[in-house]
């Protein structure tokens, strides 16, 4: 079971779609999950996002696991969210795709984001917000393994090519990325 997360438009959901095709993954889309079936508090309408409850969340998958049919056919699992790494599931990997921040910030501006909320992801990015939850939640699970990414000028199939090398050699690898001595000055 693979988590794959990271800042909101750093990628995630179109490497994971490809990741999927090429190892004949199931793939679930968490924040689709969520809306869908009202697995959530609350909208927060500042930040037009959910507050995701993480225990009916859990209960979902582990209701899915037992239950789907898909699931029986034993192909792995691909769980693709920016929150993905709260979950609290037995996951084999969580893959942290990372990508400059500045990129990240005209995707967020195409998608009609407010300001405050390209600001606050963005700044999550510069603060390697989702590997030091993904850090977190690997210390209460040591079976997990964490991998980081930087997709900047890489094209997806590459993403995806070197998440498949990095699993299969066993060299996984975190903490290269480092974006906050170029943009310190964007926390001011
Ligand atoms: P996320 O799921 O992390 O929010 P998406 O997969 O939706 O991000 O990607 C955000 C945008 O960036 C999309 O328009 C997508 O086509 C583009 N994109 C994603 N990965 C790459 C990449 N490696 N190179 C160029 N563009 C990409």
């Amino acid at each position: 079971m693979i988590a794959i997360t990271g800042t909101p438009g750093v990628g995630k959901s179109t490497v994971s779609k490809v990741f999927c095709e090429v190892q004949d993954c199931n793939l679930y889309d968490i924040t689709k999950i969520v809306k869908e079936n009202g697995l959530y508090y609350e909208k927060d309408e500042f930040l037009d996002s959910y507050v995701v409850n993480f225990d009916k969340l859990k209960e979902f998958f582990e209701k899915e696991f037992i239950s789907n049919e898909k699931n029986k056919s034993n192909k792995s699992v691909v769980i693709e969210g920016h929150v993905s790494q709260h979950l609290e599931l037995d996951y084999d990997y969580i893959i942290v795709l990372r990508c400059e921040p500045k990129i990240i910030e005209e995707r967020l501006k195409k998608r009609d984001y407010s300001e405050s909320k390209v600001h606050e992801n963005v700044e999550a990015e510069i603060m390697d917000i989702c590997l030091i939850e993904a850090l977190e939640r690997a210390q209460n699970n040591e079976n997990i393994k964490i991998h980081e990414i930087d997709c900047t000028n890489k094209k997806p199939d590459e993403v995806v090519k070197e998440i498949i090398t990095a699993i299969s050699t066993n060299n996984l690898t975190y903490g290269t990325v480092s974006w906050l001595e170029m943009y310190f000055d964007y926390l001011q």
